[in-house]
């Protein structure tokens, strides 16, 4: 796991060294103590922490956030994990060095073969790392597919609107007249139906009644939604 305030998530009266090499007690028992030593080494190279026998001195107040950040996933990856799941791990970083973290999770995936599952509301970094988008929505997966598809050709109402939110660099500055209107459902003990039904604004009468299941409606490419469903398979869906 590597979480979102890179700030809060070590203890501060430790150096940065006592979390991974606990990690690696606990995971690699196999390692020594000169083996742990040698190989939180490798992973603070790995993720960009060098000198990393001079980094690994280092109390957290000693470290910007993006380095913090660093230690959270050379934290991760030492114990050789199959999957990272990374929460937000660049909303509290500064815009500069956001890149730099995108950029090392692409790198650990490829150089270190594990996965990741980036959670983010930014839909715009997730183009940047990710092969696979899964959108959600009050707790249900209204979305899902390969990135480019997803974004390219977005099936939920939700999705259009997400991407309707990302600025275009291209396009002169104007005020918005798409933003949905109502409020987030209640997500505990919700009402049968779709959960984005009052905000939708191309709800249909069974909207209200029936909760849309993931449908496959291009390869690989699902959506939990009745009208993209009918559209797609030309089913008869009739406005309220
Ligand atoms: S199921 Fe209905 S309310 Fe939900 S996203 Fe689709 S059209 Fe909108």
């Amino acid at each position: 796991m590597v979480f979102q305030d890179p700030y809060s998530s070590m203890n501060p009266v430790f150096r940065v060294s006592h979390g991974i090499m606990r990690n690696l007690k606990l995971h690699r028992p196999e390692l020594n103590a000169v083996q742990r030593r040698a190989e939180a080494e490798r992973v603070f190279t790995l993720v960009g922490l060098t000198p990393a026998a001079e980094m690994l001195r280092k109390f957290p107040f000693e470290m910007s956030g993006g380095q913090r950040q660093r230690v959270g996933f050379a934290q991760a990856v030492a114990v050789r994990p199959r999957l990272i799941l990374a929460d937000e791990p660049v909303s509290m970083l500064d815009v500069s060095i956001r890149a730099g973290i995108l950029n090392l999770m692409t790198d650990l995936r490829e150089r270190e073969g594990v996965s990741i599952l980036y959670i983010t509301h930014d839909i715009a970094s997730a183009r940047y790392v990710a092969d696979r988008i899964v959108v959600m929505y009050a707790g249900h997966i209204v979305e899902a597919g390969p990135t480019e598809d997803v974004l390219a050709d977005p099936k939920h109402p939700y999705t259009q609107l997400l991407l309707s939110a990302v600025p275009d660099p291209r396009e002169p500055v104007s005020v918005s007249t798409s933003a949905a209107v109502g409020e987030p459902p209640k997500v505990v003990n919700p009402a049968e139906g779709c959960r984005f039904r009052e905000r939708c604004p191309l709800a249909i009468d069974i909207c209200g009644r029936v909760t849309p299941r993931p449908t496959l409606l291009a390869p690989a490419h699902t959506a939990a939604c009745h009208v993209a469903t009918a559209n797609a398979g030309g089913a008869a869906a009739t406005r309220s």
